[in-house]
């Protein structure tokens, strides 16, 4: 059966097929890109790019469809002209966490077609008091597989033949990580026509604005999202900054705390301007409890950063979060703010 999107819909989900046969529908061309009716599309396209590169966040304000289908592939495109890899996959993740926010209050017929439609996926919807849906056991067991908290395992969910029971929320969390896999591809295969004049200058412009790549250390150590107080003493690392000594123990003990290995947290340091090598595998073990008293130190609560002045909220994305390991965990409540 033929699934039927809306206009709204291909505008807030612009990584369907469906949104790209609508595009391939218009019939453009590269040179039709310097026509004044194109630039409203541009223009969005270029926000889409520096929101998410230098915020990891991208508006869901919809105001136009037509323009929001069209400015996700001149988005994937200005990117990949960057030529730098970080960035594309810096791109995908921000755009799977602008998809996340809009799922997480979308209709449930909405949610089944999506799965259908990007991973072929059939969700059987349910009545059941808690959970929304229910999926096969195989098409839960190869999603799950990336994530590692106990609530995720088989073991700890209700399975009824066959079928595993999942909330809306917890589906939406398993499709971030394949609609990042679906956009990074998409722009990855991309092959660049001989750009305009006028797509140029935008690319330099975004190309001013972007931040510094981090270190091929701190990328292999760092490559999802991290929340904000954590990014911002990556950030002071990586442009060879002192960084307070609560910063540091925040950034330990949160590498730890997400499984990060004692060598891949002192891997992060290297940047520092007073770098020890020693010093460092000293205080990494005594955090992760390897030395004196054996007690592993937890990751600092949100209350006592904000004391530290480490706190760098972000209204949507921090919210209802007590703990930094929190990020990108708890569901966001998406009404308060679009
Ligand atoms: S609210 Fe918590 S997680 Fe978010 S930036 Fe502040 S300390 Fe970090």
């Amino acid at each position: 059966m033929k699934i039927e999107f809306g206009l709204e819909d291909l505008a807030k989900y612009p990584f369907l097929k469906e949104a790209g046969d609508y595009v391939k529908g218009l019939s453009l061309s590269i040179e039709d890109l310097r026509q004044d009716d194109y630039q409203p599309a541009l223009k969005r396209a270029k926000e889409r790019v520096i929101e998410a590169i230098q915020k990891n966040f991208i508006s869901i304000e919809i105001l136009e469809p037509n323009l929001e289908i069209l400015s996700f592939p001149l988005a994937l495109m200005l990117v990949k002209a960057i030529g730098i890899d970080y960035f594309m996959h810096r791109y995908s993740l921000a755009e799977s966490l602008r998809a996340e926010r809009l799922l997480e209050k979308e209709k449930k017929s909405i949610i089944s077609n999506i799965f259908k439609s990007a991973f072929n996926v059939n969700l059987i919807s349910t009545e059941h008091d808690v959970f929304d849906f229910k999926m096969s056991m195989i098409d839960y067991l190869i999603r799950a597989t990336h994530f590692h908290k106990p609530e995720w395992k088989l073991i700890n969910r209700i399975v009824e033949k066959g079928f595993v029971y999942v909330k809306t929320h917890e589906l939406v969390r398993l499709m971030r990580e394949e609609i990042r896999r679906i956009v990074y591809e998409r722009m990855k295969s991309l092959s660049l026509p001989k750009i305009p004049e006028n797509i140029k200058e935008i690319v330099d412009e975004i190309s001013k604005a972007l931040p510094p790549v981090p270190s091929k250390e701190l990328q292999e150590v760092t490559p999802g999202m991290f929340p904000p107080c954590v990014m911002h003493v990556l950030d002071l690392l990586q442009k060879g900054q002192n960084v307070p000594h609560y910063g540091r123990f925040l950034l330990t003990s949160y590498f730890l705390g997400i499984g990060k290995s004692v060598d891949e947290v002192i891997n992060i340091y290297p940047k520092a301007p007073d770098f020890s090598e020693r010093l460092t595998r000293y205080q990494v073990e005594h955090i992760a409890g390897m030395r004196g008293g054996r007690r592993r130190y937890k990751v600092p609560s949100c209350r006592t950063l904000i004391t530290h002045g480490l706190c760098f909220k972000d209204e949507i994305l921090c919210d209802r979060i007590k703990n930094p390991l929190q990020f990108g965990r708890k569901p966001v409540n998406f009404k308060k703010k679009n």
